[in-house]
């Protein structure tokens, strides 16, 4: 396997380095990349592969007014460690510290986890749930776009040659908000999500305002459950909702069968996920709830 090796240090030398290039990767934390190219899964094979690991903008996390800024390069161990993370967005934490194991969570990155594009990626339905947006750039500037808009579908990214992620905007926990994330796996280490599910809510005197549920392994792309949350909104927030809620999300989804399980399994792990993290969402609201 030949190519050539790029490795920019600045987000500039980067987009330039990508506006002279015909056909290329770029080089993350490599946990999803190295693997394709070694198994040559790639069509066409790149003929260059452009390491952004020495961009340090890429690598940090910074808070601004109600948002945390995350650079596409943030390691799932720096997310899963991160007080900031764990202060404000604890859900992006916990799902980072589900990928893998601690190896990959040492070298794979929320960019890469993003922009491999896979349906039960774990980042992805925390993200979704922290309304979080991507800043796309490229030779024409930045652009801010709803992380949802950027799967296409399985693999597939809506990023055209010569953008890339440079940083993730996600909107912060407050005290009348709650938020989980969880995962169903074959193991509880080193396996892929059968079913992954984040739910965060906004609660007023016992009354679910606002609400965001997402999922992973259930369609072509982690989603939305947009029909749900519409449902949700204006319920108080009770057992007795959150188990409906968990009937209509397994009405709602249309999973597959494949290696990891069979769709109705998925369907019947979607009422219970759904259950669990809508529990476990508002056990954290911290003003504005009480749950019998
Ligand atoms: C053994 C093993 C276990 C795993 N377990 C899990 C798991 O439990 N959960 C899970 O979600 N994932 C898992 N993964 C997948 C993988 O580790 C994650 O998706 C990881 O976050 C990928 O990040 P990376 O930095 O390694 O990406 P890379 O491999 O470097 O890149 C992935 C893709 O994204 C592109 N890319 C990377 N960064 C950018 C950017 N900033 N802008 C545009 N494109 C970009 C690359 O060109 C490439 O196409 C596992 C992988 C392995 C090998």
């Amino acid at each position: 396997m030949e190519f050539s090796y790029y490795n920019p240090k600045s987000i500039q030398a980067l987009v330039d380095t990508l506006g002279g290039l015909h056909s290329y990767a770029l080089l993350a934390g490599g946990t999803d990349l190295l693997v394709k190219m070694k198994e040559k899964l790639l069509r066409p094979m790149p003929e260059a592969v452009v390491d952004i690991n020495g961009i340090d903008a890429l690598h940090e996390i910074t808070d601004e007014d109600d948002y945390l800024w995350i650079g596409a390069l943030v390691r799932h161990t720096a997310l899963t460690e991160s007080a900031l993370v764990n202060k404000k967005a604890l859900i992006l934490a916990e799902a980072a510290g589900q990928v893998g194991s601690p190896q990959i969570r040492n070298r794979g990155t929320v960019g890469g986890n993003i922009c491999n594009a896979s349906p039960a990626a774990d980042t992805v339905p925390a993200l979704l749930a922290l309304d979080a947006k991507v800043k796309i750039a490229s030779e024409g500037g930045f652009q801010e776009m709803p992380l949802a808009d950027v799967f296409q579908g399985p693999g597939r990214t809506c990023l055209l040659p010569g953008q890339f992620i440079s940083q993730i905007k996600v909107q912060q926990i407050k005290p009348d908000e709650g938020a989980a994330f969880l995962k169903f796996g074959k193991r509880k280490a080193l396996a892929i999500a059968i079913i992954n599910c984040a739910a965060w809510v906004k609660i007023a005197d016992g009354i679910i305002s606002d609400t965001r549920i997402a999922f992973g392994s259930v369609a072509p792309t982690p989603i939305r459950l947009y029909e749900l949350e519409k449902w949700l909104i204006g319920k108080p927030a009770n057992a007795e909702v959150f188990a409906q809620a968990g009937v209509i999300a397994a009405q709602l989804i249309k999973p597959i069968d494949d290696v990891r399980s069979k769709a109705s399994y998925r369907t019947r792990l979607a009422r219970v996920i759904v259950f669990r993290s809508l529990v476990t969402a508002l056990e954290r609201v911290q003003v504005g709830c009480s749950f019998e």
